[in-house]
């Protein structure tokens, strides 16, 4: 296997390398990471950004709207409610729309600054993070905890792990009950589970998050980046020499190596990089930054963080970890404005037109026309011809509505048997039977292209009207 991946791009061409494993490795025999605690601005811009994106990720099921909760996939009814707005099966257009939405989003970020997303607001990343916090307030720094992996079990270590896994556990169960609570009414997911009246599938989908949960955050975590995640891998597609990416300058860092701080670096022959190895203790997924570019990095930002902390101390200029491209680093200007970015740009706000129209236009109601697959037509005691359908009125709004029936361009005099106006309750579905009569001297063709026109007026706006097209056969002359 060769140790250096080249990832080509139309344009630039860059090298993402495998990490190496450090000189003064944080991890354990088995693996495992300890990631030290680090301060500075973008762990602290990062958890910000991880607190909102918790905030409202816990909030949003109890909110209410209507009298109703304001985000409820009711997978069971087939129907997405988010505030006033309902989605059904024939919807699921716009959900695709979402998708590609969202998929050209990530294409754009990452072209322009890289894994910002992984390192901010992945979940995955956002709730190791979270797991991490309760590890070293219960069992102390990366050093103490490092320490206490390699004592035999004693009282105090079994006390200390007990109470972290019941600390994951727990918060795991809240993950998983808030999760199953965008499909199912939290308030009463809540009584239920903890009554044990929750049933069958339900108690199994929230303890089969809850393990998910405590899996990957509390166990996997980098794994599950730099293994599984298939982003890791496709990421390098979309990234050329302008792509801002957290970057190690090794043209001032090197060579490295330990000095004191009143010793002149130049006089020594070294660079700024004092090799105090703090870039590798924060990184969450045990990388060595200063081995290049490599596809496990998630651009958190910790290992900046970090170094910056140390140029501090040691009276040199921030900056020796940086986002920075390629380009920059060799020397020359960076372009934002780039094909391949002002490409994705432009797909994106195209697509997010298209759907925000598709939003804007969609009817609060549907029409299913389906015809008497038995009989094409019928020839009634008067010698008139008659076809039969059933109409299947959709209500997609969140209230009651009536619905007026007629038909267009059928003939100049045509007779209606059934219903023609409907009430149909919010969220429903009415079948409608209708059979439509023409006399014979007002059918000229052997079959009729109409149309069955529905219009629904609100109390509180414009009518909406929704033609559907249909065909009315005649006798076979
Ligand atoms: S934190 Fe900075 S100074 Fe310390 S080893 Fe990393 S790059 Fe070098
Ligand atoms: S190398 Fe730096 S930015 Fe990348 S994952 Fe590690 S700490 Fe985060």
């Amino acid at each position: 296997m060769t140790d250096k991946i080249d990832i080509k791009s139309d344009t630039n061409p860059v090298k993402i390398q495998p990490a190496k494993s450090s000189s003064n490795s944080h991890k354990s025999a088995r693996n495992r990471i300890y990631v030290r605690a680090v301060q500075g601005l973008f762990q602290t811009v990062r958890r910000r950004i991880g607190f909102l994106f918790m905030a409202a990720f816990m909030l949003l099921p109890w909110l209410q709207f209507n009298g109703k909760q304001a985000i409820l996939f009711d997978l069971q009814n087939q129907e997405f409610n988010i505030f006033s707005l309902t989605l059904w099966p024939q919807d699921l257009m716009l959900l695709a729309w979402i998708f590609i939405i969202a998929a050209f989003a990530l294409f754009f970020v990452t072209t322009f600054i890289g894994r910002v997303w992984c390192g901010y607001m992945c979940p995955q990343t956002v709730w190791t993070f979270i797991f991490i916090w309760f590890e070293e307030k219960i069992e102390g720094t990366r050093h103490q905890r490092m320490k206490l992996d390699e004592q035999p079990m004693s009282n105090q270590k079994f006390f200390k792990k007990a109470l972290k896994h019941t600390c994951w556990v727990l918060f795991s169960l809240h993950t998983s009950l808030t999760f199953i609570g965008y499909f199912s009414d939290i308030a009463n997911l809540y009584i239920d589970f903890f009554t044990f009246n929750a049933g069958f599938w339900l108690s199994f989908w929230v303890l089969f998050f809850t393990a998910c949960t405590y899996a990957n955050a509390g166990w996997m975590r980098e794994i599950m980046c730099t293994h599984i995640c298939p982003y890791a891998r496709f990421q390098a597609a979309m990234f050329d020499k302008d792509t801002f990416t957290v970057s190690y300058d090794a043209s001032r860092g090197e060579n490295r190596g330990p000095r004191s701080r009143k010793a002149d670096p130049a006089i020594l022959g070294l660079g700024d990089c004092i090799d105090c190895n703090l870039c590798v203790q924060v990184c969450p997924t045990g990388i060595d930054i200063r081995n290049g570019l490599q596809y496990e990095c998630i651009n958190c930002g910790a290992c900046i963080d970090a170094c910056d902390g140390v140029m501090d101390k040691m009276g040199y200029q921030k900056g020796l970890i940086s986002y920075t491209t390629e380009r920059i680093l060799e020397g020359g200007k960076s372009h934002i404005f780039r094909s391949k970015l002002v490409g994705y740009g432009i797909v994106l706000i195209v697509m997010i037109s298209l759907f925000a129209n598709a939003l804007l236009t969609r009817k609060p109601f549907d029409l299913d026309i389906i015809r008497d697959r038995n009989q094409l037509y019928r020839e009634n005691f008067d010698g008139h011809i008659e076809n039969t359908f059933t109409l299947k009125i959709l209500n997609k709004s969140q209230q009651d509505r009536v619905y007026q029936l007629a038909v267009d361009d059928l003939a100049d005099e045509y007779q209606w048997i059934g219903e023609q106006k409907v009430l149909v309750h919010a969220g429903d579905v009415a079948s409608i039977p209708v059979s439509l009569v023409v006399a014979p001297e007002y059918l000229h063709e052997k079959k009729i292209d109409f149309y069955f026109v529905i219009t629904m007026r609100p109390q509180d706006g414009e009518p909406v009207t929704l033609y559907e097209e249909s065909r009315f056969f005649n006798r076979f002359r």
